[in-house]
């Protein structure tokens, strides 16, 4: 990139940063939320069971036909079942929901993550077209924040053709997604062979799409965001034995017929013989097999076209064990208990994750979220924010959601950035072989922002 178009990112992140918003403080950013061991629960009430009491039944009749289930189906089963599913059902992010995440509770979380996609968009080379691609959209509250950047910075975006592709499994989901970024502009979409099952278009007419998987998006240079997407992947659990690995199942307990209970596979299965590493030191693990796969689809698509990916999550580098849970109305919640009434969610291993994304991609992170958004300039953000913000209570808010976001008893350490970038973005340019003259040092490559402090020009 040349010096001039670094100069102006950096002179344009600056006045992002520093001038006020039209909207300095997006008005959903109401808080409800209160600390909870790893996700930040609004308050519902505690005994609002509205789940339908047949995602038991569907269990139970299905370990009866088949033996006891892997962890990770009984997961897939309990998050994702298209009809009783806990995300099929469009609560657990509003006020009557179960938790709240960063992306709702400070639209700055958002923002800087939409300078960091023009940056990346910028270290690429700032490519005709940009597809910004989000896995687990929840409300569409990033993204809405991360368009409104890319609005304020038109003049940086310039000609480029920016669309929106969101990854989203459950349908009612999509419909409050739909609503927030597009107002009443979607509609279903109904060829059957057509991989979008909605389309629409924001306000500033840029297109969205939904996909029920990342496989459909069309290829193309994209920046893909996951925000507390891969801590919902099904995870396969490992128990060391006597006789050596063994898969952790779930199964009817035979005392208590309405009752589930994890028992370790009494033989090898395919998934303990191909997923725990020869080497593995810990006594149980747990493999998200279906979030490498999802790793190294990016990987291939930022290897053929140019990207990058940034995910977001609480998670560890292989050392944590079992981190398995349930949560529910602000409390830990048994992870077998009635199924489908809870969140279920485990760490994501970033180890596993590098290892899957291979060695075509440049990795970057995990770093913390309170390092990421210093580098990001959230202090910068909040002065101007503050400045620019008489109401006391207003003020007040945006103190607490920052301190929420940063402080590293909260979710400053908890969360981790981690990032996928294609191999050129980091490499130094070649020296022209043969040519002696050359007296001057071949430009360093931009720093990736986040991952090192943005420096302004
Ligand atoms: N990113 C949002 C929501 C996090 S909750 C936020 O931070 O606020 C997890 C999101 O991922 C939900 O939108 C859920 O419906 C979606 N999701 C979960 N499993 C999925 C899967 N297998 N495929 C696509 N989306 C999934």
């Amino acid at each position: 990139m040349c010096t001039r178009m670094r100069a102006l990112l950096c002179v344009k992140a600056q006045q992002l940063l520093s001038r006020g918003f039209i909207h300095p403080v997006r008005p959903s950013t109401a808080v409800r939320w209160q600390a909870a061991p790893s996700k930040l629960f609004c308050s519902s009430p505690p005994d609002g069971n509205n789940t339908p009491p047949s995602m038991l039944r569907h269990l139970t009749s299905k370990i009866k036909a088949t033996g006891p289930i892997p962890v990770a189906e009984y997961m897939r089963e309990v998050l994702t079942n298209p009809v009783k599913g806990y995300y099929v059902r469009n609560n657990m992010l509003g006020p009557e929901g179960d938790f709240i995440t960063s992306p709702e509770i400070s639209q700055i979380f958002g923002e800087l993550i939409g300078v960091w996609i023009i940056s990346e968009w910028m270290g690429a080379g700032q490519p005709k077209q940009l597809q910004l691609v989000e896995l687990g959209p929840g409300k569409g509250s990033l993204a809405s924040d991360v368009l409104r950047v890319f609005s304020q910075l038109q003049s940086v975006l310039g000609g480029a053709s920016v669309s929106l592709h969101l990854v989203e499994v459950s349908p009612a989901l999509s419909l409050l997604q739909a609503q927030n970024l597009t107002g009443n502009r979607s509609q279903e979409a109904d060829a059957e062979d057509d991989p979008v099952y909605r389309r629409g278009e924001t306000d500033a007419g840029l297109p969205v799409s939904w996909y029920h998987q990342l496989d459909d998006v069309p290829t193309g240079f994209s920046v893909f965001v996951a925000h507390e997407f891969f801590d919902a992947l099904p995870i396969h659990k490992f128990q060391r034995t006597e006789k050596g690995w063994r898969e952790v199942l779930v199964d009817i307990d035979p005392e208590k017929p309405d009752t589930l209970r994890f028992v370790v596979a009494p033989a090898p299965t395919l998934a303990s013989t191909s997923l725990v590493q020869a080497d593995e030191t810990r006594d149980h693990v747990e493999v998200s097999a279906e979030g490498g796969v999802i790793v190294q689809q990016l990987a291939r698509r930022i290897i053929e076209d140019g990207g990058a990916a940034l995910i977001i999550d609480y998670g560890h580098n292989g050392t944590k064990t079992d981190t398995f849970r349930g949560f529910k109305g602000h409390q830990l919640h048994d992870v077998l208990a009635s199924p489908g009434s809870a969140d279920l969610t485990a760490d994501v291993d970033f180890n596993y994750l590098r290892r899957m994304a291979g060695g075509g991609v440049a990795c970057l992170g995990p770093v913390t979220q309170r390092t990421f958004l210093k580098n990001m300039g959230i202090d910068t953000r909040m002065q101007v924010l503050l400045r620019n913000c008489s109401d006391p209570s207003t003020r007040k808010q945006l103190i607490s959601s920052y301190n929420m976001l940063t402080n590293p008893a909260k979710m400053g350490e908890r969360f981790h950035f981690f990032s996928l970038l294609h191999p050129s973005r980091l490499a130094k340019p070649q020296k022209p072989e043969g040519l002696k003259l050359e007296k001057k040092k071949s430009p360093a490559p931009l720093p990736v922002a986040g991952f090192t402090e943005l420096k302004f020009a």
